[in-house]
Parts: structure tokens; C-alpha cells; sequence
């Protein structure tokens, strides 16, 4: 499942210019048993199959170069990962993370070995490989050189808990549809106030959660409330 994950675009190249790199370990290699069983039925019963610990554990107890490598379980009951969460795992020498299957992993593992149980959403994926892709793809464009422009990082939507402005390429006329006069008037200190407001009312509009965390400097929040009352003056006038 990780090949072309690990291999292609971005992330690819990181790891080709040793950037980052990604270990990937099979828990089966870690089973004891002549069937390398990594799973068994519930106590208690209920359908499903669990993650056993001993694979679990032996194989973070192998991996694991000191007590401080932080182990992250993916699961659904997991803390929620975002982009604060990346920054500071690309802060990290090394983090482990563990792919749980089936109905999940044995409660000892969550109890006494892992750091911390990580979700990527509100939604059950059938395993963590696919969470793990993302925690690797999202944390490693906060290493330094990863992304080709590092400024770029800084002013992604969420970096400054901000949904990012729109974005226009060429042509400037797409069918009669036109990009905004001003991100081609050459006026830099205009269009990053274009930016700005467009980057608020987008964030207003469609995560105001994001902005009730943010602490907003004062011409923020003028901008801000231009942008309410220009919505309650066009509500006025539709009605
Ligand atoms: N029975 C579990 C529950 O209801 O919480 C769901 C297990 S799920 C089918 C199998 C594995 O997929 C989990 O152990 C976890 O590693 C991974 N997984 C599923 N949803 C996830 C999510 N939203 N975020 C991170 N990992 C997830």
C-alpha cells in the first residue's frame, strides 16, 4: 500500500534527497507463533478480530532507537490530526506510527505502549495505512526544503488558522469568466489586502471555527467586520 505513495510527487523526492524517510515494518515479522498470527477474536464476544499485543509491542519494543521516540496509534478514537499537529511531528527526530485492521488493537497497547491515538476525521477507514499516508504526507511539507518555496508552507490555509485565498493562473478571461482586475494591477501592497479579505470571508463563511480560535490584529477585524455588514447590507437588499 505505501509504494507509490512513498515513491511519487513530493514526497517521493524528499525521501530521494534523504529529506525524510519512511521505514516501513510488516507486523507479521513479529509474530511468534508458525502462523505469524497478528490477530485474534475479541474477549467478551463480538464480531471481528483484534490486533493481538505481543506483535504490537515487540515490534515498537525493535524500532524504537529511545523511550523518547513518540508512538502514535491511528485510530477513529483518536485525537483529531491537523496541521499544528504536523508541525510539530516534522519537529520530531523520529516518530512511530501504528496501523491498526480489523475491529482494532488490543486496549494494553493504547494503555502502556503509544503516546497517543491520532484520527485523521470523523469516519472509519478499514485501516490506519492509509491515515499513516497522510500523517507522512502533510507533516513531511513542514521540513525544511521539502516544500520548493518554504514560504509557501507559512501561508497554506490553516498555517495561521486561516483558509487560504482563491488562486488564479492563466488566461485572464477563461470563457467569459474573468480573474479579479486587481491580482493584475502590479499594486503588491493591494493584492495582498485582496488576499487577506478574501482569505477571512472564505474562512468566515466556511469554518468560522478556525476563527474563533484566532486571535485577529485590530485591522483583521475591521477588515472582518466590512465583510459582515457588507453581507447583511446585500441580505437587506435581496430581501
Ligand atoms: N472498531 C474500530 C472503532 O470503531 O473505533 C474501528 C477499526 S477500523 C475498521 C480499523 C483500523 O483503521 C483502526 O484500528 C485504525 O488504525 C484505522 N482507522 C480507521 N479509521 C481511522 C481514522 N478516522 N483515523 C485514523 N485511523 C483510522
Amino acid at each position: 500500500m505505501f509504494g507509490s505513495a512513498l515513491s511519487a510527487g513530493v514526497v517521493g523526492k524528499a525521501i530521494e534527497k534523504r529529506l525524510l524517510s519512511v521505514n516501513v515494518h510488516n507486523l507479521r515479522d513479529f509474530a511468534t507463533d508458525k502462523h505469524r498470527q497478528v490477530d485474534d477474536r475479541p474477549f467478551g464476544g463480538s464480531p471481528g478480530m483484534v490486533l493481538k499485543p505481543g506483535p504490537v509491542f515487540a515490534a515498537v519494543e525493535h524500532i524504537r532507537a529511545s523511550e523518547e521516540t513518540p508512538v502514535y496509534l491511528l485510530s477513529p478514537r483518536g485525537k483529531r490530526f491537523d496541521a499544528r499537529r504536523a508541525e510539530a511531528m516534522a519537529g520530531e527526530q523520529r516518530i512511530i506510527l501504528i496501523c491498526g485492521r480489523y475491529e482494532g488493537v488490543d486496549e494494553r497497547v493504547i494503555q502502556h505502549l503509544i503516546t497517543d491515538e491520532i484520527s485523521i476525521g470523523d469516519y472509519v477507514l478499514t485501516g490506519g495505512e492509509v491515515a499513516a499516508m497522510v500523517i507522512v504526507d502533510a507533516t513531511s511539507r513542514f521540513i525544511p526544503c521539502v516544500v520548493g518555496k518554504s514560504e509557501s508552507v507559512a501561508f497554506d490555509s490553516f498555517s495561521q488558522d486561516l483558509l487560504e485565498h482563491p488562486q488564479y493562473t492563466r488566461p485572464r478571461d477563461f470563457r467569459g469568466m474573468k480573474v479579479p482586475e486587481i491580482l493584475v494591477s502590479g499594486n503588491h501592497e493591494q493584492i495582498e489586502e485582496w488576499r487577506l479579505r478574501h482569505s477571512l470571508e472564505k474562512t468566515w463563511r466556511i469554518r468560522p471555527d478556525l476563527l474563533a480560535r484566532k486571535s485577529l490584529t485590530q485591522g483583521e477585524q475591521r477588515m472582518l467586520d466590512d465583510i459582515q455588514n457588507e453581507t447583511k447590507g446585500n441580505t437587506h437588499e435581496s430581501h
